[in-house]
């Protein structure tokens, strides 16, 4: 089935104008679907030929301009429409399964209590499983939806209800719509209402998860009222469309998406006991990400899918930005610095990286390759260094005339760039040349005095610097404008003092410390209290070890002299992350003394706090054989029943609890005795447990008895899947063939993934080598007839990386 091409939307552009649509869904079929569309547009070209699209579906009847069209000439996805007149009508009704694999019109059975539940996912080129329609970003129409459906459930839109009554459900036309923005919830989904400055809120999830949501639901609706406020000062355009829903949905492939008025969640998102601040604070970013496209994408949306990463990067830079800007998480940026940035880092460093802004996404297949760090997270930061050289008033300036002069249209990043080199007087041109046409990242170095920049191209950068004494005390602020390969700093550094560039996180650059900095580090860095800061020396120190120039050792000994000092949950997870995953995972430190650091932060950690929780988690993912009785007693406390009374973990920034005394390597044994007396407070979660057992099953300490026992404790979705990730960890040739099997073959894509997830481990490469060529052999049939964004997720979670790296 082709895909659309760019050159095909271009021309069918050109060609139509459409005017409205009217969908008629009727799902009280179990097995099937009928869908009834009737779509008005206008033709510029009297007698041309063009196509609509609906795809793996059965038409049952197609009528242009009330003659009827043979159902057989549909060829594909494609059925073609020829002898246009200057205002057309077509009308096509088709059957269709149900989706099982999360796109189009998805089913999904409630494993809890067999209900059912049915929503719409639409992106890239999905809205056509659902309705007959011209199916392209830049062909935007009101659309009026009416479904039939059982007359218990509820049934929800992009745009409010008109009316309901036995069975019937008619919506209101919604303003012009992208077909790739629709979506509809039908089902029993418990759902909670609330209003906030005249917009109607609601929140749904399925019936099981309704205490969950209950919980929950007084924290999601103030943390949506508090970003559309931030959202309403900061674009001066009020919300555009007439509602805004948002809903936690089963077998979702990614974390959000944004249709206008009807937001869906992956229901794990949806949090089942008490969480730590930092989950909080991502659950956070991604709710104001998906508000954020409410403007930049929805009501104003790209003409081509070449401009999705300006879609994500202007979201993501909002959501961080709008997290911090609310007052919820005033360090939210250090969480950007670490986490994401990094993510786009280290893509842009491999073969595979791309433009910012690519010019080659010849056809809608093609998109989905850039859903990437690059999009995201180095887009998000090329944005950010455009704010600061425009300086942020003229940036949002231009972000307001942008928003009305192509209100519910479209526009492409020339018109974006267009608007604002117009408010801020200033051609743009040679700035994008330079950061959204070529690739790579530059390296800023502190050289004598100096700051050089490396890697090519040489990019002009704007930031702030700042020097820190050894008590971590700022002794000097000052500005840099790079325009090419150096410049000047000011003044001389004191002794021991650390020289940070981009201090701010103004720009996208790698920095490094001089020889002196790094020295002075394990003693500066944890006394330096601003969170931003600390992130960006965190991320030097980072980057250094990963590109050689700092030894492996030398950052965990960073990581122990610091550790305590890092008050951030969110730097702390993703710090604690890299010493695992690219240090000890790849073999160039060992184990023992992570796991160490972790049960001497751990020991210190406030009771009940998110860094309890991290550190926990953190020494369970880095646990070895002589930690194995420490972790089944975890398991067997079993301090609280997680389900019904779950203590709040709190969810403000979690003090600084001092140092925790030196844990010296030989001796951690000892600090992990004292653990095994019971960290006081520790909420052992069921998701927790999950990631105990799953770590105990990888070391051989437990099995597949001790995963069915813990299935039937947790019967839930997420259970399931913790429990696939558990079998596939286990070190047994015969549970690696199965997890194989399922990743390659199960008909669940969650369940897939899950496998993919516990796969490889470290320490089981005996058992897993074979399958690194088998990873080439089978990757094909791993992805045939997923959804494409499972697809890639699977393929990335299954690729052999540990092995690789050897
Ligand atoms: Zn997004």
């Amino acid at each position: 089935m082709p895909s659309l091409t760019r050159f095909e939307a271009e021309a069918r552009a050109r060609l139509l104008r459409v005017d409205r649509y009217e969908v008629a869904l009727d799902v009280t079929d179990p097995s099937t679907f009928t869908s009834r569309t009737v779509v008005e547009f206008r033709c510029t070209d009297l007698g041309a030929t063009t196509f609509a699209e609906l795809k793996d579906a059965r038409p049952d009847r197609i009528v242009l301009n009330g003659r009827a069209l043979d159902p057989d000439t549909v060829d594909g996805n494609r059925l073609p429409l020829a002898g246009l007149l200057a205002a057309n009508r077509l009308e096509v009704t088709f059957t269709a399964a149900y989706s099982t694999a999360g796109e189009g019109l998805h089913r999904s059975v409630d494993p809890a209590d067999g209900a059912t539940y049915l929503y719409g996912q639409a992106p890239l080129d999905e809205a056509q499983r659902i309705f007959a329609c011209f199916d392209q970003p830049d062909l935007k129409a009101p659309i009026t939806l009416t479904v039939t459906a059982p007359p218990q459930w509820t049934v929800r839109g992009n745009a409010p209800l008109r009316e309901a009554h036995d069975g019937h459900w008619a919506f209101e036309p919604t303003p012009p719509l992208a077909p790739y923005l629709f979506t509809v919830l039908a089902g029993p989904w418990h759902v909670r209402t609330a209003e906030h400055d005249g917009i109607p809120l609601g929140l749904l999830c399925r019936r099981s998860l309704a205490p969950q949501l209950d919980g929950d639901a007084d924290a999601l609706f103030a943390a949506t009222a508090a970003s559309f406020d931030r959202y309403h000062e900061l674009f001066g355009i009020r919300y555009p469309f007439q509602k805004y829903d948002q809903a936690f949905v089963p077998d979702f492939a990614g974390g959000a998406v944004e249709n206008p008025g009807m937001v869906n969640y992956r229901e794990e998102l949806l949090f089942r006991t008490a969480a730590p601040d930092y989950e909080l604070q991502r659950r956070f970013v991604i709710m104001a990400h998906e508000m954020a496209h409410m403007w930049f994408g929805d009501l104003v949306t790209l003409r081509w899918w070449d401009d999705i990463w300006l879609n994500e990067a202007f979201a993501e830079l909002m959501g961080w930005r709008v997290a911090a800007e609310t007052g919820r998480y005033p360090a939210a940026a250090a969480g950007f610095v670490v986490w994401r940035k990094r993510w786009g880092m280290l893509a842009d460093q491999r073969p595979s990286t791309h433009p910012v802004a690519p010019d080659d996404v010849a056809d809608t297949t093609a998109a989905f390759l850039n859903f990437d760090g690059i999009s995201y997270a180095k887009g998000a930061a090329a944005l950010r260094q455009l704010s600061v050289l425009l300086g942020d008033d003229v940036f949002l300036a231009g972000l307001r005339v942008y928003f009305e002069r192509f209100r519910f249209g479209n526009a492409a990043l020339a018109d974006f760039l267009a608007v604002l080199g117009e408010v801020s007087g200033t051609d743009l041109t040679g700035w994008a040349d330079l950061w959204l046409r070529t690739t790579g990242v530059n390296t800023l170095r502190a050289v004598s005095g100096r700051v050089e920049q490396h890697g090519a191209p040489l990019r002009p950068h704007r930031f702030r610097t700042a020097v820190y004494d050894r008590t971590g005390t700022v002794v000097r602020r000052g500005d840099v404008t790079l325009d090419g390969g150096s410049a000047d700093l000011e003044g001389d550094l004191p002794a021991g003092a650390v020289l940070l560039l981009n201090a701010g996180d103004d720009t996208y650059a790698k920095v490094r410390l001089d020889a002196a900095g790094l020295a002075a580090l394990p003693s500066v860095l944890p006394a330096v209290t601003d969170p931003l800061a600390r992130a960006q020396l965190w991320t030097a120190a980072m980057d250094a070890t990963h590109d050689g120039e700092l030894p492996p050792e030398d950052f965990l000994a960073l990581l122990e002299a610091a550790l305590a000092g890092e008050a951030e949950t969110s730097v702390l997870v993703e710090v604690l992350g890299f010493a695992r995953d690219s240090l000890a995972g790849r073999g160039l430190v060992p184990f023992g003394p992570l796991a160490a650091i972790c049960a001497a932060g751990l020991s210190a950690a406030k009771p009940r706090s998110g860094r309890q929780f991290a550190l926990a988690t953190a020494l369970t993912t880095v646990a070895g054989p002589a930690q194995v009785a420490l972790l089944a007693d975890w398991l067997a406390d079993d301090p609280i029943n997680v389900l019904t009374d779950a203590p709040a973990v709190e969810t403000g920034p979690a003090g600084n609890p001092g140092h925790p005394g030196h844990a010296g390597h030989d001796r951690a044994d000892d600090v992990l005795t004292r653990v095994t007396a019971g960290p006081p407070g520790l909420v052992v979660t069921q998701e927790l447990r999950w990631q105990v057992l799953g770590r105990l099953v990888a070391l051989g300490g437990a099995g597949e008895a001790d995963i069915a026992a813990e299935e039937r404790r947790d019967p839930s979705t997420g259970g399931a899947l913790h429990a696939a990730t558990c079998r596939a960890a286990r070190p047994d040739a015969a549970a690696k063939a199965d997890a194989w099997e399922r990743i390659v073959r199960d008909e669940r894509p969650r369940i897939a993934l899950a496998a993919a997830t516990g796969f490889w481990q470290p320490g089981q490469e005996a058992l897993t080598d074979p399958y690194v060529e088998r990873f080439f052999a089978d990757a094909p049939a791993m992805v045939a007839g997923r959804y494409q964004l499972f697809a890639m997720l699977l393929v990335r979670q299954a690729f052999p990386g540990t092995p690789a790296d050897r």
